[in-house]
Formats: structure tokens, C-alpha cells, sequence
């Protein structure tokens, strides 16, 4: 990955409640909401990190994260209010996603409708978990956004570290994957294989 440039938005006020933009993602935060472990309890936010290549290179990427409350505006939908309000159809988005978990039903339709209707995005989705994968809901939503061209991706022992070191205030320290990351990963992946295949 070349450097990139790093810009954080601030939300209006109204919005710091659920929505919160921030610079980096604190490494406590990171290390229990990444956890890619099956039982997810405690873990009530989605954090969302993002990547935005506009294919202009004197911008650079468009880099930051977002984390919601559950019960208020989800970060998936946040992403497109506040980081990506403007589309201008003269340029290509290609956007990353680093998720904690995966979307909900809801949010699945609204990311997928975003994506028919914006037809210069492209848009990949890496989770560290899936969220309620056994819901009959939680699948379908999840083979929608794959049909709207959505790459769903569960996210490897590479990628954690790669997020550690891209969006988290890490103080130069080296991270450590957690036992059991490399088989969850393998579990989650094979799941989500399964569901979109
Ligand atoms: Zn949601």
C-alpha cells in the first residue's frame, strides 16, 4: 500500500452522538471491537474504516473511520451521509471498507441501493465478523449486496494488521493477533462462501 493522505471529517454536532469521526481508532477499542471471535457479546458498535481512491491522484485516498451505536444512525449509512455526500458521476470511486461486522439487513438494501444507483462506485467490504450470519434475514441481505456487485470479503490475519497499522493510534507498537484469529477467519469465510455462493 503506497502512503496515503490522511483527512478526517468532523460530523455537525448533532451527529458526534452516534456518528463519531475521529483521526484514529484508540487500540483497546480496536483489539475487543476487531475480535473476530464467534460469541460477539458486548460488542453493540460497528466500527467502519474507510478507503477512498477517486482515481484522482493529486487527492490521493480519502482515509478515516466511523463508529455508531447501535441505536442510532449505522456507520454503513453514516459513510455515505457524511464521507461521501457529493457523487460526481465524472469520477470513479473505488472505496474499501474494514468492518467489525458485517452489515444488517437494512443496512445491506441501503449500501445495495447506493451501489445500482451510483453506478461509478465500487465498493469491497472486509468484515471481522458476520453479524447474526444464521438469520434467514442477515443471508438474504448479504446476496443482495453481492448481486448489487458489493466484494464481501471476511477479513484475514493480514488484514487486522494491516488496519492496526493504517487507522489505529498504535504508537508504533507491532500488533499482535489474538489467538484463534487464523481459525475464525477460516470459519467466518467459509460461512460467508456458503451464503453468497
Ligand atoms: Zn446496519
Amino acid at each position: 500500500m503506497p502512503p496515503v493522505d490522511c483527512r478526517c471529517w468532523l460530523a455537525p454536532p448533532a451527529d458526534r452522538e452516534h456518528s463519531r469521526m475521529l483521526d484514529r481508532i484508540d487500540p483497546f477499542a480496536f483489539k475487543f471491537q476487531f475480535k473476530n471471535v464467534e460469541y460477539s457479546s458486548g460488542r453493540n458498535k460497528t466500527f467502519l474504516c474507510y478507503l477512498v481512491d477517486q482515481g484522482n491522484t493529486a487527492d490521493g485516498l480519502l482515509k478515516g473511520y466511523l463508529e455508531d451505536e447501535h441505536t442510532g444512525c449505522h456507520a454503513e449509512e453514516a459513510f455515505f451521509t457524511h464521507c461521501l455526500p457529493h457523487n460526481d458521476p465524472a469520477l470513479k470511486y473505488t472505496i474499501t471498507w474494514y468492518v467489525s461486522s458485517s452489515p444488517c439487513s437494512a443496512c445491506a438494501e441501503k449500501i445495495a441501493e447506493v451501489l445500482k444507483a451510483r453506478k461509478n462506485i465500487k465498493l469491497t467490504i472486509f468484515a471481522a465478523r458476520l453479524f447474526e450470519w444464521e438469520e434467514a434475514e442477515i443471508q438474504a441481505g448479504l446476496r443482495i449486496l453481492h448481486a448489487a456487485g458489493c466484494k464481501l470479503r471476511v477479513m484475514k490475519p493480514l488484514d487486522f494488521s494491516y488496519t492496526w497499522e493504517t487507522f489505529v493510534e498504535n504508537e508504533e507498537q507491532p500488533f499482535n493477533l489474538w489467538e484463534d484469529c487464523k481459525e475464525n477467519y477460516e470459519y467466518y469465510h467459509e460461512k460467508l462462501a456458503e451464503i453468497i455462493q
